[in-house]
């Protein structure tokens, strides 16, 4: 700091020059911030709040500091005429020497990064300030001028003002005032003076300070003081003094809620850490749940102070719908966002608060399964998000995973992987599932076929997203997750009937099953008998190496590049229709007949997989052809 006077001991008048750093922040103030300039009042707010803080702890040592009757306190007057707003603490005050290092200089880390992230990108940088603050600077956005006058609690030195423009320089100098702490007065710029209504400061202590400990008066109409914030913080208080209409009060006026939570979850931490935490499951999802710009529902406070909306590094991304607060006492209140990325602190938090909600919903699934089901409704899709990223909760997850099932009767009936497991045939090793676009075409599709004559349960998967996290769940209680329309089907030990049965039939349909491979040679990659079928004469299967057909689809209208993988056709050896096509072959390998029966088959299996056929005017001409002749029989 340069002084252009020098001894900062004496009671004389001096003019001193901010600091370097500090001179840069306040020439941002004041020439280059155009937005979030309200954020000054919690800045000011927040420092008095503090200031009243550090006096009751310095008063533990030293109780003469507070007398029994003094009540502790933050009182804002505003002056509309003048144009000015005095808020005023009855805290720790100042020394000389410690206005001039306090506020002469950078003292705070905060704005140091903040200095150091600063983009030269206005609307950027005065994003960041919205966000985070940067402390008693701020205030310059709004003001031409600003004195603090301020007298320390429990020394002799004489009280001091401190005045600046928060151009270059400020002035200190000895000043009058009886008891401790600090009043700030704000003269306000010509075109800020709505700051000194009395509607604005309310709404602006509402959003803000609502909820600093100390009560913060402000006259009312009639000139008597009158407190204007929640002194104490529901969050705060033991969860057995609120009621349930209390919560869901708070729920809606606090955080935006609509519906009546389905849960709710207010816990105090200490210890280690020290947080508290109310948290929200909503009932009914937002509108923006799947947006890009989505938001996530928690509010950070710290040390009851608002920091931020939307604090995504609070909660993973998959539960984003849950709203609610967490206020800590350990975060540093200019906290940014950079640094809320790499915090111990907010790891530790967010560590804990997932486990924690993680638990509430197992219980809510075995407690309250209609609750569960109206989750699993509107959340289940996100909920299965977290599987692909939370690689850490996995197995919490997976309990907390419904599927409809080839058991159950409508959509409305799920099944969890426990209770698959559960029901599972004894001699049956693996978990079966179908992927499909919804429940009354994977119901139809003819892969089920063999599944329900030997009364063995389908998960449909019918969430776009399901697809995507069955590699991710890969295996559940040691049973593997397979596709029933990927690859060979291999029932085990369900099918050792089969096995000899295929035998047969593969050496009774070889011919005809190279003919067929002939005819699709563009179109399929094999030909194979199968017992998968009991009702359809044919279907087709992908290679389990292979996208399956529903991802290729999903991929399409996606607008990606996709190649198409041959599928394999499977042929129902037991189906009167094959039956017939086999003899029509023997007796005459080349009947011109059977080629359009092939295509025929070929392309009402793709039709079954929910896809469009190749060329839908040659099959509906086929179709035609059939059709004549056999009216005309
Ligand atoms: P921060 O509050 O984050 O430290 P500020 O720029 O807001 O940063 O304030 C700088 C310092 O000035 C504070 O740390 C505190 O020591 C002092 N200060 C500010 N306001 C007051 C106040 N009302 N009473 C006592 N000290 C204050």
């Amino acid at each position: 700091m340069a002084e252009t006077e020098t001894a900062t001991s004496t009671n004389e008048p001096q003019k001193m020059e901010f600091q370097t750093e500090a001179r840069q922040l306040l020439h941002l103030m004041i020439h280059a911030l155009y937005s979030h300039k309200e954020v000054f009042v919690r800045e000011l707010v927040s420092n008095a709040s503090d200031a009243l803080d550090k006096l009751r702890f310095e008063a533990l040592t030293n109780p003469s500091l507070l007398s029994s009757d003094t009540e502790l306190a933050i009182r804002i007057k505003l002056d509309k005429t003048a144009k000015t707003i005095t808020i005023s603490d009855n805290g720790i005050g100042m020394t000389r020497q410690e206005v001039i290092e306090n506020i002469g200089t950078i003292a705070r880390s905060g704005s140091k990064a903040f200095l150091e992230k600063m983009t030269g990108d206005q609307k950027a940088d005065s994003n960041l300030i919205g966000q985070f603050g940067v402390g008693f600077y701020s205030v310059f956005m709004v003001a031409s001028s600003v004195k603090l006058v301020t007298k320390r609690a429990g020394s002799d030195e004489p009280a001091v003002v401190w005045e600046s423009s928060g151009e270059s320089s400020f002035t200190i100098n000895d000043a009058e005032k009886a008891s401790s702490g600090t009043d700030i007065v704000i003269y306000l710029k010509e075109d800020e003076s709505t700051y000194a209504e009395d509607w604005q400061i309310r709404s602006l202590i509402k959003k803000y300070s609502d909820f600093i400990a100390f009560p913060i008066y402000l006259p009312n109409d009639k000139g008597a003081d009158e407190i204007i914030n929640q002194t104490k913080p529901i969050w705060k208080r033991p969860a057995s003094e609120i009621t349930s209409e209390q919560y869901e009060e708070f729920f809606h006026q606090a955080l935006g809620g609509f519906d009546k939570p389905l849960a709710t979850l207010h816990s105090q931490a200490e210890g280690i850490m020290e947080y508290s935490s109310l948290l929200f499951i909503p009932e009914k999802a937002p509108f923006d749940l799947f947006s890009m710009e989505r938001k996530h529902g928690v509010k950070l406070y710290v040390k009851r102070v608002f920091i931020m909306d939307n604090c995504k590094e609070l909660l993973p991304d998959y539960l984003r719908f849950v709203r609610g607060i967490i206020d800590s006492e350990d975060l540093p209140l200019n906290v940014s966002r950079e640094i809320l990325q790499k915090n111990p602190v907010i790891d530790k938090i967010r560590k804990a608060i997932v486990s924690k909600i993680l638990g509430r919903l197992k219980e809510m699934a075995e407690t309250e399964p209609d609750n569960y089901k109206k989750f699993w409704q509107n959340f289940g899709p996100v909920i299965k998000e977290g599987l692909h990223t939370d690689y850490e909760n996995k197995e919490k997850l997976l309990e907390l995973l419904r599927f409809q099932s080839s058991n159950g009767a409508t959509s409305e009936d799920t099944v969890s992987l426990k209770q698959y497991v559960e029901r599972m045939r004894t001699d049956q090793k693996d978990i079966y599932y179908i992927i499909g676009e919804n429940r009354s075409i994977v119901e139809k599709s003819p892969h089920l076929e063999v599944f329900k004559s030997k009364s063995i349960e389908v998960l449909y998967m019918v969430d776009p997203i399901d697809e995507f996290i069955v590699p991710d769940i890969y295996n559940y209680d040691g049973k593997q997750l397979k596709s029933v329309t990927q690859g060979n089907l291999d029932l085990g030990d369900l099918a050792k009937e089969e096995k000899s049965a295929i035998k047969k039939a593969e050496s009774k349909f070889k011919k005809l099953s190279e003919r067929i491979k002939n005819i699709l040679a563009d179109s399929v990659k094999e030909v194979r008998v199968t017992t998968r079928l009991t009702d359809s004469p044919a279907c087709l299967v992908t290679d389990e190496n292979e996208m399956s057909s529903h991802m290729e689809k999903m991929m399409k209208a996606m607008g990606q590049e996709v190649t198409k993988a041959k599928p394999i056709l499977e042929i129902n050896p037991e189906h009167s229709i094959l039956a017939n096509m086999n003899a029509r072959y023997e007796k005459d390998p080349k009947d011109e007949d059977l080629e359009d029966w092939v295509k025929l088959l070929f392309d009402q299996a793709t039709i079954a997989e929910g896809q469009m056929v190749a060329d839908p005017l040659a099959y509906s001409k086929r179709v035609n052809k059939l059709l004549s002749q056999v009216s005309g029989q």
